[in-house]
């Protein structure tokens, strides 16, 4: 029986795109050929990766002007590479987790950053709110899902100075403004694909804007270099981008959009959130109901019931759930819910919190 797969990344798939996926491991399209044997200069994969392309600038509506890049090195290879190409002096960064952390960590391998501003005095639980963007930055970088603590910004706003985000973790979950972004770069591994593959949507402006700096970048590691060949410099991780085109079509045809996506995730996160509000055992780690993150909810068990954290987590085990232990930054539980999760998981993970609060209520 297929679990319930809450795993915070790599994470749940959906089970159609799974078996297109295998099916062409085997054989690509009856071609004779497995999808992991066919060369990266070929015309099969000229196809998969245009479409792939095609399709994700088509569901979040990206205007022309922008690029889509597919990279190897995760998201955390993408904090270097994003100052190395555009920092020149100074950047400013918004403090709201871990990732962001690291994401400032190595800007200043290469300049000045500016923390704007932080969540770390509440061991970021919310998303810091009235801060002023500095005009003399080359770029303000932002974290728009903060996986550990289930925190998200759920609207685009307007930056005076390039915006950049790390989308990792809400890529293709809701329709996204792109135009007010000068890049968005995130890995594969929760929404769109499995891990190996890193995309990044950056606009040509930016590209050639008085932000690229001039120092000596190594080739695989200048955006330009992965822009002008249409991600083809070297090997790309083919197998990667394939399963992203799968789920790039599963999005427009099963799902319908990223509008559907976004209604079908705001359901399923009122679902939790819902009885998470009302428990007396449970509580969530994000109070503030407009920062929480619709991927990730973050919940720990309140005071007088913390001896049973190990306890819920075994009952859970028992319905077939998967992933939900907390962070350790966190503890507690942590309950991805990325797109392809069905519903009915949240339901069943709700349904073991109440069959435990109401066995174990005191
Ligand atoms: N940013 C965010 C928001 C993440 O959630 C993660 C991974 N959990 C990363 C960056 C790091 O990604 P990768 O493992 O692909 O380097």
């Amino acid at each position: 029986m297929r679990k319930h797969i809450f795993n915070a990344g790599p994470a749940v798939l959906p089970v159609s795109v799974l078996e297109k996926v295998s099916k062409a491991a085997i054989d690509l399209d009856g071609i004779g050929i497995s999808v992991l044997e066919i060369s990266h200069r070929s015309k099969e994969f000229d196809a998969i990766i245009n479409e792939a392309i095609e399709l994700m600038k088509e569901l979040m509506n990206i205007p022309e002007g922008y690029q889509i890049i597919f990279v190897g090195g995760g998201a955390s290879t993408q904090f270097a590479m994003l100052p190395m190409n555009f920092l020149k002096t100074k950047a400013a960064y918004l403090e709201t987790g871990s990732w962001a952390k690291k994401a400032a960590k190595e800007a200043k391998l290469f300049g000045e950053v500016q923390i704007v501003a932080s969540s770390g005095d509440k061991n970021f639980s919310y998303i810091p709110k009235n801060f002023t963007i500095p005009t003399d930055v080359d770029y303000f970088h932002i974290t728009t899902n903060n996986t550990i603590y289930g925190t998200e910004i759920k609207t685009d706003f307007n930056s005076p100075v390039p915006l950049v985000t790390d989308m990792s973790s809400d890529f293709y979950s809701r329709p996204v403004d792109v135009s007010k972004y000068a890049m968005i770069y995130g890995g594969a591994q929760k929404n769109v694909g499995p891990a190996g593959v890193t995309i990044a949507i950056i606009k040509d402006d930016f590209l050639n804007s008085k932000q690229v700096t001039d120092r000596i970048i190594p080739t695989m590691l200048n955006y330009k270099t992965h822009t002008e060949a249409n991600s083809l410099y070297n090997t790309p991780p083919v197998y990667a981008i394939f399963v992203v085109r799968e789920v790039m079509r599963w999005l427009k045809t099963e799902i319908g959009g990223l509008e559907n996506m976004k209604k079908i995730n705001e359901d399923k996160a009122k679902v939790l959130n819902d009885y998470l509000d009302n428990s007396k055992m449970f509580v969530p780690t994000v109070p503030n109901k407009e920062d929480r993150s619709l991927m990730n909810i973050t919940f720990v068990m309140q005071d007088p019931y913390k001896d049973l954290e190990a306890a819920f987590l075994d009952h859970s085990k028992k319905y077939g759930i998967v992933g939900i232990k907390g962070h350790r930054s966190v503890g507690g539980f942590r309950a991805s819910m990325y797109n392809a999760l069905p519903i009915d998981s949240v339901k069943v993970l709700v349904q073991a919190m109440e069959e435990f609060e109401k066995a174990n209520l005191k």
